[in-house]
């Protein structure tokens, strides 16, 4: 039985590896020639950095350049707050890797690649389902050359938020909406900068400076909708409020040419109630569209992808027919991480980052460590670090 995969993203490129080194014949679509995609999350949680280890790419993984995150500090201006450490998860990941996101998709398909039953389409969008018998049976799609189909027993929508083929198949995510946008850009580091990746609150601002070595990766939220207001007030409404949150990028903020050096993420939060028809299932961001807070986007869909496979595999392998009652299986085991992640942003969007960006956030009232709080300590550690139940490598390989 085979298996077609639309989406060369963190979800695809997972469950792709994971069908193919069970020896499921898979074939991943991805519509962009390439991985290269800046700006989109880099982070990758010690959940994932687990499964890695269980591939056994964790040694190729420690080879590409990046940088490791062992706990997050809030920065207001009453100084700072100690909101989480990493250090002691068990499992011996106890920190956040950021790596370019495009580098950890080279190394996944290319350990997909060493294979033979995997495939691997670049530049090929998928846009519709083939549909026989009141089930899915495979997708189009067309590239370079035109028009074409793939077959397939299974048919998978990795296909992001925006996912085509979840419209194709009539299903609609419930919006739980998001009170903000987040505005990307970078700008040069320096050896005496600080070291840490912190948060930045401040009299109706906030933002995320994240330490890529080199420069720094910055996220400046804005209030939902709010970036043309931003552009309308020309380059400055944004040079000016971030060298006010960091005056030691004050320097360096002119190197923020214009809108055309940033880029706008329209933050989504939202999930389907159905995440699946008869041949067909959605995992990853088509199911659920995540938050950027605690950054967990690609986690939860790596550990979809990983319970997929654990799910699936064998029965793909086997050639037995696959039931929707087993799709809906995968939904229920996946929904209730994905309920209480999506609890625990909404909490966060509503008791801190609203507030915060209409000065109604007074920080001064926080513990200046809070991971000095064992309870708070362990569960926000484990919250961040491993999410809610996370999923282990259970197929195994043809290799072995
Ligand atoms: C700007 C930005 C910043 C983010 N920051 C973080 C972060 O720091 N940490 C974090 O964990 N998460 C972050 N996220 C969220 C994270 O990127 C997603 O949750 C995660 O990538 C979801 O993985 P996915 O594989 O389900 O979907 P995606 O990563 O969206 O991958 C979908 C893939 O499908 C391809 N595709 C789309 N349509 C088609 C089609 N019709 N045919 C073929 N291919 C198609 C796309 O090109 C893409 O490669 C961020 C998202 C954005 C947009």
């Amino acid at each position: 039985m085979s298996c077609v995969i639309a989406g060369g993203g963190p979800a695809g490129a997972v469950l792709a590896l994971l069908l193919a080194r069970a020896g499921v014949e898979v074939t991943l679509l991805e519509k962009h020639g390439d991985f290269l995609r800046d700006f989109r999350g880099d982070t990758i949680h010690p959940s994932t950095l687990q499964v890695l280890d269980e591939l056994g790419l964790a040694a190729e993984f420690e080879k590409i350049p990046h940088r490791k995150a062992y706990g997050l500090t809030m920065v207001s201006d009453a100084g700072d707050i100690r909101l989480a450490s990493l250090r002691d998860l068990p499992g011996g990941f106890g920190y956040i890797a950021f790596v370019p996101q495009w580098d950890f998709l080279t190394l996944v398909t290319s350990a997909a690649a060493t294979y033979p039953t995997f495939h691997l389409k670049m530049n090929a969008e998928a846009h519709d389902l083939i549909r026989e018998d009141g089930a899915v049976r495979g997708l189009r799609y067309r590239d370079g050359d035109g028009e074409h189909e793939i077959r397939a027993d299974l048919t998978i929508a990795a296909d992001g938020r925006h996912s085509t083929l979840r419209q194709r198949a009539g299903l609609v995510p419930q919006d739980l909406r998001a009170p903000m946008d987040v505005v990307w850009f970078r700008l040069p580091r320096q050896a005496d900068d600080r070291e840490d990746t912190f948060l930045r609150i401040s009299d109706g601002h906030m933002m995320v400076a994240i330490n890529r070595e080199t420069y720094w990766q910055l996220a400046y939220l804005i209030p939902k909708g709010g970036f043309d207001v931003l552009v309308r007030g020309g380059i400055e409404a944004l040079r000016e409020p971030v060298a006010r949150l960091l005056p030691w990028l004050g320097d360096r903020v002119g190197q923020i040419r214009g809108y055309e050096d940033v880029s706008v993420l329209t933050v989504a939060l939202n999930r389907l109630r159905r995440w699946h028809r008869p041949g067909f299932l959605c995992i990853g961001d088509a199911a659920h569209a995540m938050s950027p807070v605690f950054g967990v986007g690609i986690n939860l869909a790596v550990q979809d992808a990983v319970a997929a496979a654990n799910l699936l595999a064998g029965p793909l392998r086997s050639g037995a027919p696959i039931p929707e009652s087993t799709l809906h299986r995968l939904q229920r085991r996946r929904l209730f991480p994905t309920l209480v992640t999506q609890a625990a942003q909404r909490l966060v969007q509503n008791r801190v980052i609203r507030p915060a960006l209409s000065r109604r956030f007074n920080p001064s009232r926080l513990p200046r460590d809070l991971t000095r709080i064992p309870v708070i300590k362990r569960l926000t550690a484990r919250f961040i670090g491993l999410g809610i139940r996370p999923e282990h490598v259970e197929v195994p390989s043809v290799r072995s």
